[in-house]
């Protein structure tokens, strides 16, 4: 095993499976029995689910609305994918926790660092809702910020249409290249479309790795906690 304790950041797009939008029972299934396998090695697992598949601060503004209002609603949408999630986790016998980082205490537990890092030394799985609880920041800020407290070795980056990081979007360049590795220095200076570039730079001053890899191919998960090869690893030093 390579890593002891992780976070796993899965978009929402990643939930979606192939449709794009709102939850695929046969991608929560997969991943919920993915989560198992690794958690059944006595991995700790932290998740920060996204909410892209259901709304998009940033849409809401294109179409007019106020920016925070937009993206509380994108809070909101991390909040029902990760009940969601708790519920396929819970289907198969793992024991799970919500935190959100807004506080909804008839649906959750409030975000409390100590009491998360507690839950996974028991083994259960915290999932991490709600983003940071701020609008202006994404999914992939907080699962750098979360990775940070939980004192995580990685970040495991679940991606449902793309194996790694390339040099252009491979669904449309032919002459796309994969990286094996990368530092978050490469990152930015190039403007790979990983993660936004607060998530980056929080990665790259906290020197946190991260691996983005797909999904889709079952297994994947353990591959990569395994430290198997795959996918792409950003790390803060080449
Ligand atoms: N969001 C936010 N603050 C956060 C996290 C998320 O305002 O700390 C909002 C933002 O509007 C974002 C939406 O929630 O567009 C959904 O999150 P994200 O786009 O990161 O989800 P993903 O792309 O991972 O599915």
């Amino acid at each position: 095993m390579a890593y002891k304790r992780i976070v796993l950041k899965l978009s929402g797009e990643a939930l979606a499976g192939e449709q794009g939008f709102g939850l695929s029972p046969k991608v929560m299934r997969s991943v919920a029995n993915q989560v198992k396998n690794v958690a059944d090695l006595g991995v700790e697992i932290a998740i920060v689910v996204g909410g892209g598949n259901i709304w998009r601060g940033k849409i809401g503004h294109e179409m007019g609305m106020d920016r925070a209002n937009a993206d509380y609603m994108g809070m909101l949408a991390t909040v029902m994918n990760s009940l969601a999630l708790q519920d396929s986790l819970e289907q198969i016998g793992i024991e799970t926790r919500v935190q959100t980082a807004i506080e909804m205490r008839q649906v959750a537990e409030p975000y409390i660092r100590r009491k998360a890092i507690r839950h996974l030394e028991k083994g259960r799985v915290v999932i991490f809702a709600a983003g940071v609880g701020n609008p202006y920041f994404s999914t992939d800020t907080t699962a750098a910020l979360r990775a940070a407290e939980m004192e995580a070795e990685i970040i495991l980056m679940a991606k449902n249409n793309v194996d790694g990081v390339y040099s252009a979007d491979p669904r449309v360049d032919q002459d796309a290249v994969k990286y094996d590795e990368l530092t978050y220095l490469d990152v930015l200076k190039e403007g790979l479309a990983v993660m936004d570039s607060t998530a980056s730079s929080l990665c790259m001053d906290n020197d946190i790795p991260l691996l983005v890899f797909s999904i889709m191919e079952e297994g994947n998960i353990k591959r990569a906690v395994l430290g198997e090869p795959i996918g792409t690893i950003v790390r803060g030093k080449a």
